[in-house]
């Protein structure tokens, strides 16, 4: 039994191995915060271009109005000085008209100003969540073309792994194989335990006399009275 158990080691380091290489992959960044990063900005983009596009439809229809009370002041003092209006107390009304008129045509500009000025900053937004957004996609698409060329590598090394095992397995025996799958599933991975200076290396207890006799001399499977895992002894494999 001793080259079945001298099998089991080598199937014990070889599926330790492959246990890391998944770990691997698995522990790969997959680029999720990144994305979600780039999302946030894409949302912010959105929502800064519609606040701007309806400023400036506020903005157009607010110029539109301006041209409109620009025409009709026009026409006031055009027919304030035609003449054909000739009662002092009518002129002198329509003056006053047409002053106040002008009073809330400044403050419309002085508004009008503002909105300007808004729609100047949020450009100025717009141009640098742009540049914002171009600078992360840039880093996503070069994170995950690394991404997945790690991950590409892995599972390649992983496969060629499994190929080996594959081989080995097909040398040890199907009952003891099926007890190690079984023990290694029950025992976190570790099914075989290597015996140094009479003590097991795995749960460190100190085997007993008649369990290393055991393992000496006879030709069967002998577990850790402890752990439970099976003994394998490398200065008893001598062939
Ligand atoms: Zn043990």
């Amino acid at each position: 039994m001793h080259r079945q158990m001298k099998l089991l080691q080598d199937l014990q380091a070889l599926d330790h191995y492959i246990d890391r290489l998944r770990r691997d992959v698995a522990t790969l960044d997959d680029g999720e915060q990144l994305r979600a990063s780039l999302e946030r900005t894409r949302t912010r983009m959105e929502i800064i271009k519609r606040n701007y596009h309806e400023l400036h439809a506020k903005a157009t229809e607010q110029e539109r109005r301006l041209k409109e009370f620009d025409e009709y002041l026009q026409r006031r003092e055009a027919e304030l000085y035609s003449g054909k209006i000739t009662s002092a107390r009518e002129l002198q009304l329509m003056q006053v008209e047409i002053d106040e008129a002008k009073r809330s045509r400044e403050e419309m500009d002085v508004e009008m100003l503002r909105v300007w000025e808004r729609m100047e900053t949020m450009k100025h937004d717009i141009d640098a969540t742009e540049r914002d957004l171009e600078k992360l996609e840039r880093l996503y698409e070069a994170h995950m073309a690394d991404y997945r060329q790690r991950r590409a590598a892995l599972e390649a090394e992983i496969e060629f792994h499994l190929k080996e095992r594959a081989e080995l397995t097909a040398q040890i025996d199907p009952e003891l194989l099926a007890r190690y799958e079984r023990l290694r599933d029950q025992l976190g991975g570790t099914a075989v335990a290597i015996v140094e200076q009479k003590a097991c290396t795995v749960c460190y207890t100190l085997l007993t006399p008649y369990t290393l006799k055991r393992l000496e001399t006879e030709d069967s499977l002998v577990a850790c009275e402890s752990c439970g895992r099976l003994l394998y002894d490398p200065m008893l494999a001598t062939e």
